[in-house]
């Protein structure tokens, strides 16, 4: 089976919830997606997205994605998308990084390699994990009472996972009001809830000291993602007897292992996108496994696509490790597939047919961006 031809599409995706709010007053109104079509000499295709959390989340952007994909289209044109390794080779021996760039021609061989073998994506990753993955809600920083009141309504619609953005700017209240913010949405905490206070790489140590200070003793949560550097997250580490789940900095299989060697955190935030597709999400999962790392399964914003390799990455991760996935669907106004995993009780289950299980809407997408052939 050889890779003939290759359609990348750009679609808008406007956030569902008006303005997203991250720390260091970071805010997000729209993401713009990139979708990239395979399809091979026996007239199977396959399909993948790569959607960045803008241009401000981490070193990547949607312009970059199309613009990589430019490098990396020739370079893997004739091959055999089902030799997962030997695609992401060809990827790295054209471009270097640029890993947002790499995913969606790595997703969507994975959606044809379990097309041509007549299984789901998530047997060829290791195998289903019976059961529905629990969902995380994404509580955006606000008064820390709308918050609360956010938890409240996530709760009953069944999810038992809370990310609570925190890291205001001093002006906005600093660490007394992300204290406040923790807090709040822990108040009603039930058994079997898991929390996350989410900086998104915000923090200075110094902020981080202050805020955790202010906290009663007792809290459940995992604090995440506090501080931008190695450094600053090294020297918080060693004060702070609240567990660290690294997200932002971990982006590639050196860094969970940089972050093992240096004990620098509990759990890893696995971001299909952000780690450069499901091969490399794979990888990275298994090091953090043999670490005894938990982690969430997420990505960068995203619609359907997005969430179908999420889905899958997750339904075979172990449950002891699987803190969590992201449903990108509920971030965003636009549907791009049909993809037959309704969130029920705050958890969905991939479903069985080959393949990623998706069916992309032509009429969202629309006419191909760019096309490249054998
Ligand atoms: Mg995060």
């Amino acid at each position: 089976m050889k890779i003939k031809r290759i359609e990348a599409y750009q679609v808008d995706l406007p956030y569902a919830g008006g303005v997203y709010r991250l720390s260091g007053g970071r805010t997000y109104e729209s993401f713009d997606a990139t979708f990239v079509r395979i399809v091979t000499d026996t007239g199977l295709d396959g399909w993948g997205e790569s959607t960045p959390f803008g241009s401000t989340y981490i070193a990547a952007h949607a312009r970059g994605v199309r613009a990589g994909l430019e490098e990396l289209a020739p370079a893997v044109l004739g091959m055999d998308p089902r030799q997962l390794d030997r695609i992401n080779d060809a990827m790295d021996m054209a471009l270097m990084g640029h890993h947002h760039a790499k995913t969606p021609i790595d997703v969507a061989c994975w959606d044809v390699f379990g097309k041509a073998a007549g299984m789901p994506v998530c047997d060829l990753l290791g195998g289903r994990i019976p059961g529905k993955v629990a969902m995380i809600s994404s509580i955006g920083s606000d008064t820390p009472e709308a918050m609360r009141a956010n938890v409240a309504r996530h709760r009953e619609m069944g999810f038992m996972g809370h990310s609570v953005k925190i890291g205001a700017e001093e002006a906005e209240g600093g660490p007394m009001i992300d204290a406040e913010r923790i807090q709040a949405c822990l108040a009603d905490r039930r058994p079997g809830e898991w929390f996350l206070a989410d900086a998104n790489n915000g923090m200075t140590p110094e902020h981080a000291l202050r805020l955790l200070s202010l906290l009663p003793e007792g809290l459940d949560f995992v604090l995440e993602a506090p501080c931008p550097t190695w450094r600053e997250t090294l020297s918080l580490r060693q004060r702070c007897r609240v567990p660290i789940l690294l997200d932002e900095l971990v982006q590639s299989e050196e860094d969970i292992i940089h972050a093992i060697d240096r004990d620098a955190c509990d759990g890893v935030g696995l971001k299909i996108s952000k780690q450069g597709g499901l091969t490399r999400t794979r990888r990275q999962r298994e090091i953090a496994r043999a670490a005894g790392l938990v982690a969430s399964v997420q990505d960068t914003t995203g619609s359907d696509i997005a969430f179908a390799a999420i889905l899958h990455m997750a339904q075979s991760t172990p449950r002891h490790m699987l803190r969590q996935a992201l449903d990108t669907r509920s971030m965003v106004s636009v549907t791009t597939a049909a993809f037959d995993a309704p969130l029920q009780d705050g958890g969905a289950e991939a479903p069985d047919a080959p393949g990623l299980g998706v069916t992309p809407d032509m009429d969202v997408m629309g006419d191909p961006v760019a096309v490249w052939e054998a």
